[in-house]
């Protein structure tokens, strides 16, 4: 389940060190279509958004 900080609402996975608190959300935002929209490189080993949800 993705988790956005409550500093700068990037989303993260729920064991990434990248954000201090965060907010679990049962899915991604409608603005992200596809992984490259997830900044952070926690994600970076998932090849689509549909393995990461
Ligand atoms: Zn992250």
């Amino acid at each position: 389940m993705p988790v956005m900080s409550s500093d700068d609402f990037s989303l993260h996975r729920e064991d990434c060190g990248e954000f201090e608190d965060g907010m679990p959300v049962s899915s991604f935002p409608d603005e992200v279509n596809s992984i490259e929209d997830l900044d952070c490189d926690c994600w970076s080993e998932f090849d689509s958004l549909a393995e990461a949800n």
